[in-house]
């Protein structure tokens, strides 16, 4: 493949996204440890109705091996000092979409920015499998076989990156004082009827993305010049650089600064990280105990947290942005922060933590249905700060109520109009529905349903149905109308 011929250069998309708005061995295809259950992945199958009969098996039918979870072997070279980046993947695929797939779609978001994103070689099972085609991030890959339904392949790519100055709406890119590779490698995106990738929009995350397996290891282009990583997942030093395994997540993301300070703590067998720059020693500690009294709340509550680390990183962007094993904080909060638990830099924190639920482990196609994690990531602050502050009722008016929401829960990314009218839509009235909905049923059913919810729907795609169909299992008091006032899609 010529260098040139897949260097589609696309105008600067500028998006107002907010989300608050060895040892190891390496991982192989065969490794146990990574089967997933052959049911694991619903957004893969026909959605099942609310009111359908379980599906029973076929006593005749061969019990079906399971099908492997991706698997992503990412080996980056970083060179901070030119803010760019040489990169080897290989993604290890096994069809568990239940039909003939002639070709592969994947996101390639770093292909949204002019200039960064340069493929210098792809190949299917080691061989060339014809030309590639890019549209916008949208990158399809033919296949000279067609991959059956429980067949795999290996994909392998090479590409450059050459990251864009950051600006206060994306934590991508570079600053003057850290480097953020968020949604920075070719990804295969989600397949339901169809593969799910949309278009990016003015507010709102537009990504939704399957489990997978991640082995990455991050070297360095000058050692003699160091940074601190700070990563989705826990690191091991090697020779000039770090490696990580992350397994079950959504995504890997990590940023890199000279210049990073770090507090720890662990607890629960759950090592929590504060990456924060010199002077915000006060704020950063805030932020630590948040997040740590947040993980301890919410695996009493949802299950119990999946990873063996959360990193949090302090950046001059706007908001907050939650991935796997790692979520950045706007510089502004630490800045404005008053010493007091009611406070954006805490509330903030706590709401990025409950996406490790609302995002990580139950996921759902943010672009079309935002309302699944960031209601859910909304309310979630409210429960934290009644199980950690008692009497703290202000939460709702300093949350909520300020700022008078209107709209409909039900609004995708496509009909936010601007982020204040899509947050209180889709974040607060979302809210407050799910406080209506726990009025009506009762607590008992309230937190079984969410814990019920949060383990069933692990690993897999959620949608409205799930939700309402889980819920239903929980209590039969008659929602209808509640439902009628705050989605705009009732029927
Ligand atoms: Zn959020």
């Amino acid at each position: 493949m010529s260098r040139r011929s897949f260097s589609t250069i696309l105008a600067i998309v500028f998006l107002l996204t907010s989300c608050s708005g060895v040892g190891l061995s390496g991982l192989t295809s065969t490794d146990p440890t990574l089967r997933s259950n052959p049911d694991g992945l619903t957004t893969q199958k026909p959605f099942i109705a609310s009111t359908g009969s379980p599906i029973t098996p076929d006593s005749s039918q061969v019990p079906q091996p399971p099908i492997a979870r991706p698997i992503y072997t990412l080996n980056a070279i970083l060179d901070y000092a030119t803010h760019s980046m040489a990169v080897d993947e290989t993604i290890f695929f096994q069809n568990d979409t239940g039909v003939i797939l002639p070709d592969l779609v994947m996101a390639v978001e770093p292909n949204l920015w002019a200039g960064c994103f340069v493929l210098r070689g792809l190949l299917v099972n080691g061989q060339d499998s014809g030309k590639p085609s890019f549209m916008g991030d949208r990158l399809v890959v033919p296949l000279v076989n067609s991959l059956v339904p429980g067949g795999s392949l290996t994909i392998s790519l090479q590409f450059d990156l050459h990251l864009p100055a950051a600006d206060i709406h994306h934590v991508f890119g570079f600053n003057t004082r850290q480097i953020n590779l968020v949604d920075w490698y070719p990804f295969i995106v989600p397949y339901s009827n169809g593969w799910i990738l949309h278009p990016p929009a003015n507010v709102g995350e537009h990504l939704t993305y399957d489990v997978a397996d991640f082995d990455v290891t991050v070297t360095q282009q000058d050692p003699s010049t160091p940074v601190v990583l700070a990563a989705s997942a826990p690191e091991e030093k090697i020779a000039d650089g770090s490696h990580y395994i992350l397994k079950n997540a959504r995504t890997f993301v990590f940023s890199a600064s000279p210049s990073y300070q770090t507090v720890s703590i662990t607890t629960a067998d759950v090592t929590i990280t504060s990456y924060y720059f010199r002077g915000n020693e006060t704020p950063s500690g805030a932020v630590l105990d948040a997040a740590t009294r947040a993980i301890n709340t919410f695996s009493d509550i949802f299950g119990t947290y999946p990873h063996s680390s959360l990193s949090i990183v302090e950046s001059p962007f706007f908001d907050g942005m939650e991935y796997d094993g790692l979520f950045f904080l706007s510089q502004d909060y630490y800045k404005t922060y008053d010493r007091k638990l009611l406070s954006n830099l805490v509330d903030l924190a706590v709401h990025e933590t409950a996406h490790q639920w609302w995002f990580g482990q139950v996921g759902n196609d943010q672009a079309m249905e935002p309302w699944l994690d960031e209601a859910l990531a909304t309310y979630s602050e409210e429960l934290f700060y009644e199980k950690n502050i008692p009497n703290i009722s202000a939460w709702w008016v300093f949350r909520v109520e300020s700022f008078s929401p209107s709209g409909w829960v039900d609004t995708d990314i496509y009909n936010g109009i601007n982020f204040r009218t899509y947050a209180n839509a889709v974040y607060l009235r979302g809210a407050q529905f799910l406080e209506a909905v726990r009025k009506i049923i009762g607590d008992e059913a309230f937190f079984a349903f969410l814990k019920d919810y949060s383990v069933t729907m692990s690993g897999k795609i959620s949608t409205s149905k799930d939700f309402f169909r889980i819920l239903g299992t929980h209590s039969k008091a008659n929602i209808s109308n509640l439902i009628s006032s705050y989605f705009q899609h009732s029927k």
